[in-house]
């Protein structure tokens, strides 16, 4: 059986190989990809900001659909059964779980933290998702997909959706707690679905009115159209108008560096700042450090998640699955063959959460 995979050379250029759909060693599985979305990491490595000077094999967020088991697989990581035919959410790196930060339960943080992302020329080949096969290593951690999740709704979960809920939890965001969502993209609108659903208030912050409006039916209670309030100043002053002295938390989920220092002037004296959106080194952007110190803000990051989180996600999907619109997350859908425009519209903003559907066309 043979398989296709994409890879991006140099900024801009997406190549496929055609390669061996490898027999799983023990303990493995080859998933079909039923559904890979563009992520704002693969339009870093579109735009030559992620990868190194070899190239850089995009795609990581994924449902896929168990075609051959290996040796010893019977079933998920929380031990439900797996068969042939099951539908499969994999966590798209492994973890050592002896390292310093593994045993103190921050996976996330694993020293030896692995992402097999070579080459499509190098077996098992199939080591990420732009591509019609995957192949979940041994000691790679799995979920079955519950039965009322769509594989396309299933397909953030494995990133945007367990890594916000990994940096509330990290953060202790809880009930009767108000939380400011700084952009409601993909890990914004997530976040806001999970704040609101543990009982949080939460106002979210934007500049495209669409989005704001998503962000409504994602349980924001409040949103800031940016436009409506012309700097930081005028915005701090809207904050403190919804929730009195500021935010309890602010969530930075804009990615870009300015975005950080306001996170910290929104934030209230001894609140919360938790950052994600940011995933570049550079550039840097001025802040005053001594805004953290006089206001005694707890500062909170999360890149990567435990790996069970990615459990609690699809739990978190299977019962909220009619309360938040799950199914406008991904507003285009692309053949794989046409992964490059996918690339190419997500990075001009044509199009907010791209799907590339592999068994299509
Ligand atoms: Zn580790
Ligand atoms: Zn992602």
């Amino acid at each position: 059986m043979k398989g296709k995979i994409a890879f991006i050379p140099r900024p801009r250029t997406l190549e496929f190989f055609t390669c061996d759909v490898p027999d799983p060693e023990p303990g493995a599985i080859v998933l079909e990809v039923t559904q890979t979305n563009v992520c704002g990491s693969e339009v870093h490595m579109w735009k030559g900001e992620i990868g190194g000077p070899h190239g850089v094999m995009p795609g990581h967020e994924m449902s896929g659909r168990v075609v051959m088991l290996g040796e010893r697989v019977s079933a998920d990581w929380a031990g439900a059964a797996v068969k042939a035919g099951d539908r499969i959410a994999p966590v798209p790196y492994l973890v050592c779980n002896r390292c310093v930060n593994c045993e103190a339960g921050n996976q996330a943080a694993c020293l030896n933290n692995i992402v097999r992302h070579m080459h499509p020329d190098q077996p098992p080949h199939f080591t990420a998702t732009f591509a019609t096969h995957y192949y979940v290593q041994p000691g790679q951690c799995f979920y079955r997909i519950p039965d009322n999740v769509p594989d396309r709704i299933a397909a953030s979960a494995n990133c945007a959706m367990s890594i916000v809920y990994w940096a509330l939890d990290k953060s202790g965001v809880g009930y009767g707690d108000t939380l400011a969502v700084m952009g409601a993209g993909g890990l914004g609108l997530h976040a806001a679905a999970l704040a609101s659903a543990r009982g949080a208030r939460v106002i979210v912050m934007d500049s495209v009115a669409r989005r704001l409006q998503q962000a409504r039916g994602f349980g924001a209670h409040a949103t800031i159209d940016l436009r409506d309030y012309a700097d930081l100043r005028a915005r701090r002053r809207r904050l403190r108008e919804l929730t009195g002295y500021g935010p309890d938390a602010v969530l930075e989920a804009a990615g870009v560096p300015q975005a950080f220092g306001d996170a910290l002037a929104y934030a209230r004296q001894g609140g919360k700042v938790i950052e994600v959106g940011n995933v570049l080194l550079t550039p840097a952007a001025p802040i005053a450090p001594g805004l953290i110190t006089m206001k005694s803000l707890q500062i909170t990051a999360a890149m990567g998640y435990p790996p069970h989180y990615l459990k609690k996600s699809l739990d978190f999907l299977s019962r909220n699955i009619g309360r938040y619109p799950y199914n406008e997350l991904c507003d285009a859908q692309f053949e794989l063959s046409d992964a490059a425009l996918a690339l190419d519209r997500s990075e001009r903003r044509e199009v907010t959460r791209a799907a590339i559907m592999p068994q299509r066309g």
